[in-house]
């Protein structure tokens, strides 16, 4: 056995409620003037956490959006130097926590996260940004948030379709962590078990959103997929996701949800060791039959038809996904890796 292991540091409250602790956290951070984030759709959540904050709010800025555009970044930068902020008080998904990712890379302010979707950022070093319609992705340690909680009563109100394909999103993390190229016991422990706990929950909360035990193990699995994308790289799923979200501007959580059970196929025959941990995370037989079936009860969207591309589009995304070489547990072939897009163009059965 040879490996290589290297842990994040982070702090991590979970819990229903825990929000609470929002302040005390604030206050181990030593911030005293918060900038307090969040998209404007969820700029009442935001709202209300600079309330419980008191005199360690700083200012707001309600104004994050998806894929961390340049300028958002700029205008929420401004906004901080002008009062004088000393840290970032992120409350959303992946896109909130995004643009306080990019400011602290800038900036080197402390970040405080409260996620609330299944996305898994906030326990990663890893930003994505877009400038001129090209997203670029960076690894910093500054961009790795100091504290998260996580509050599960803060998910009762992601809807369905948001939840469905962002636990799939985290469940991508943990099946290509599964068959990293620096794949370790450790981060594989968390990848199965991820896999577990958010394959039991998502249908669950496809059935009630309110099922707050359902909504508990959905994030407690998502905080070990965030662990699992942060901690080894990742393959072929990961690569053609962002080039289908950066290039065609699909949703980032709906591509990865539909896409998995195509790219795990491809890597079926060349990763058994992982296959057989899905297949137990899953309780399934066979385990892109599983992923498949979960696929199907979670997703918003069934093809990449729905997602309103067209067979130009997928030789273009072939073609980039074979740009800039990266490990793969399977070869890449472009003919093939067409092939597997053209069964999601169609949503073809697996
Ligand atoms: P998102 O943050 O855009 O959230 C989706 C929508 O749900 C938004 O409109 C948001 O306002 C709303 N929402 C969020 N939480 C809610 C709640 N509890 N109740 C009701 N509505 C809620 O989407 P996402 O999928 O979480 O994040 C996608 C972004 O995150 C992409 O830009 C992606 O690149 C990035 N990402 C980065 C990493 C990384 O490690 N750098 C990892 C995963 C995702």
């Amino acid at each position: 056995m040879q490996f290589t292991y290297s842990g994040l540091p982070s702090r991590v409250i979970f819990g229903a409620g825990k929000r609470t602790e929002v302040g005390r956290e604030l206050e181990m951070l030593g911030i005293k003037r918060a900038l307090v984030i969040s998209t404007a759709d969820q700029s009442e959540i935001c709202a209300q956490f600079a309330a419980m904050i008191g005199d360690r709010l700083g200012a707001l800025y309600p104004g994050a959006v998806m894929h961390t555009p340049v300028q958002v970044t700029e205008a929420a930068l401004h906004q901080a130097a002008q009062m004088n902020c000393d840290g970032i008080l992120a409350v959303g998904g992946g896109s909130t926590i995004g643009l306080g990712k990019a400011i602290a890379y800038r900036t080197d302010l402390p970040q405080l996260v409260v996620p609330t979707t299944y996305a898994g950022s906030e326990m990663t070093p890893i930003l994505g940004q877009t400038e001129n319609g090209q997203k670029t992705t960076l690894r910093s340690p500054k961009v790795l948030p100091e504290t998260v909680i996580y509050d599960p009563e803060l998910t009762l109100t992601l809807p369905d379709f948001i939840s469905g394909p962002s636990g799939m999103n985290a469940i991508a993390h943990s099946v290509e962590a599964l068959y990293a190229e620096d794949a370790n016991p450790v981060i594989s422990l968390m990848a199965e078990e991820s896999i577990k706990a958010l394959g039991s929950a998502l249908p669950r909360i496809k059935a009630d959103g309110s099922d707050l035990e359902a909504r508990e193990k959905a994030l407690y699995g998502s905080w070990l997929a965030g662990i699992c994308l942060g901690s080894v790289g990742m393959s072929l799923h990961h690569k053609i996701c962002h080039t289908l979200g950066g290039t065609f501007d699909l949703n980032h959580a709906d591509v990865h949800c539909l896409i998995l059970p195509y790219t795990a196929a491809y890597n079926r025959e060349a990763a058994p060791q992982a296959m057989a941990a899905i297949s137990r995370a899953l309780g399934a037989v066979e385990p892109i039959q599983g992923l498949h079936d979960l696929m199907r009860r979670t997703a918003r969207k069934l093809s990449l038809a729905e997602m309103g591309l067209t067979q130009g589009d997928l030789d273009k995304a072939a073609d980039l996904a074979m740009k800039n070489p990266y490990y793969n547990p399977r070869p890449l072939v472009r003919e093939e890796i067409r092939e597997m897009l053209q069964s999601a163009f169609e949503g073809r059965k697996l």
